[in-house]
């Protein structure tokens, strides 16, 4: 691996990557890989490269375990030319992460957390989820032939369960204070051998540089005003800030977009200290949001991400559940069906604008972390309705109709 460093968030401490290491052994706080300041695009054909090609001098890696790739990354950024005019802001764009390999954003760090779980020569890896994250880790597991241990909560639902089961970790419901798992994880990781790629392990975190990447490509470099990040462990939005960075100091991009942590007011531990401007992150006792996704009551990245939000100039903002069910409404009448958490940022971007908070010629990018698919029961808070028709009917039915 190349001369880098994990370097302590808060306090500076360094450490060696040619170990695991997670925390700040001297703060406790998330440790993240020293910046590049001198890094290119390898150019090439985007159908035969994967992100970990196009983007190698942003990563550590010299040469990569190849058969590992699912093909995540490269996912469209859609237009949302109607619902900008609409909603009174200068552009919208709508980064679909919903189209990687298991269906959310999750896959991007999964696969950098594995190509450093092989460089380091670990034969188990895992991870600590009921979540988005517990699928990723199970099907990229399965790819580079390692031994996966997925760690849930005992009253996981079967409709969390099988997608997780069906690429045969081991799947182990823990009994017991599930809050405590994160950090019981790290310490299980050592004493077996296990390679743990949690919410915010530093390999994971650098896996979301690339959305940051891949949307400086598809603006032509032409950096948009703000970059809407729905957050919950604060791992993904720490990434694609980083990602920024980067490019900005490898001369890439001339400046970082701002950033704005969106969260469920029913869980939203991060805006909570924003406004109260506080340091640190509380853990809340008490959560409630159809946003399942983003449901963490003390994310492990809180505090980091209320410091990045400080340097960057970013924000943060909540809105409630019946914000969340129309803003994906809204999502689906431009084409996009997305999971309740990945609807947050659309409904941030209207509660913004109406409270005059963001301009009329901003241009705005919605990360739209994961599928619809991945929560049906959303389907109950929308009124969905159908037609039903005899076959011979049908022509004059549709006449008189429609
Ligand atoms: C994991 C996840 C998030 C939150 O990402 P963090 O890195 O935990 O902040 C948001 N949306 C979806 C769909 C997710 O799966
Ligand atoms: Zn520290």
């Amino acid at each position: 691996m190349k001369k880098k460093a994990f370097r302590c968030t808060h306090c500076s401490q360094i450490y060696e990557i040619t170990q695991v290491h997670y925390r700040c052994d001297v703060c406790g706080e998330p440790i993240e890989l020293e910046a590049v300041t001198e890094g290119n695009i390898i150019e090439g054909n985007v159908l035969k490269q994967n992100t970990l090609e196009r983007y190698a001098e942003f990563f550590p890696f010299d040469g990569l375990e190849k058969e590992v790739t699912l093909g995540e990354g490269f996912t469209g950024l859609v237009n949302g030319n109607a619902l900008a005019a609409q909603i009174g802001v200068g552009k919208l764009y709508f980064k679909n992460e919903s189209q990687n390999p298991t269906w959310s954003f999750k896959d991007r760090g999964t696969y950098v957390g594995v190509q450093h779980a092989l460089k380091l020569g670990y034969k188990r890896i895992g991870t600590v989820s009921t979540g988005n994250m517990a699928p990723s880790v199970a099907a990229y597991g399965r790819k580079a032939g390692l031994e996966t241990f997925v760690l849930v909560n005992k009253n996981i639902p079967p409709e969390k369960m099988n997608p997780i089961s069906i690429y045969h970790p081991h799947l182990i419901k823990v009994e017991g204070d599930y809050g405590k798992m994160y950090f019981e994880s790290l310490k299980i990781g050592q004493e077996n051998d296990i390679y743990f790629i949690n919410s915010d392990s530093p390999f994971r975190v650098e896996g979301s540089k690339t959305i940051a990447f891949e949307i400086c490509e598809q603006l032509d470099f032409q950096m948009p005003d703000y970059v809407v990040v729905p957050t919950s462990a604060g791992g993904n939005i720490r990434g694609i800030e980083k990602g920024f960075r980067e490019f900005k100091l490898s001369g890439l991009i001339d400046r970082i977009p701002k950033i704005i942590c969106a969260q469920a007011s029913g869980c939203c531990p991060i805006v909570k200290a924003y406004e109260q401007g506080v340091k640190v992150v509380t853990r809340l006792t008490h959560t409630e949001t159809i946003a399942h996704a983003i449901e963490n009551p003390f994310p492990p990245s809180g505090n980091q991400v209320l410091r990045m939000l400080e340097e960057n100039g970013g924000m943060a903002v909540s809105v409630t559940d019946d914000e969340i069910v129309h803003a994906q409404g809204l999502m689906a009448q431009s084409g996009l069906f997305v999971q309740p958490a990945s609807a947050v940022p659309l409904a941030s971007v209207i509660k913004l604008a109406d409270l005059g908070k963001l301009r009329k010629e901003d241009r705005v990018v919605c990360v739209l972390t994961g599928s619809g698919l991945k929560y049906t029961a959303a389907f109950e808070r929308h009124a969905l309705s159908s037609d039903s028709c005899k076959l011979e009917d049908l022509s004059e039915f549709i006449k008189e109709k429609y």
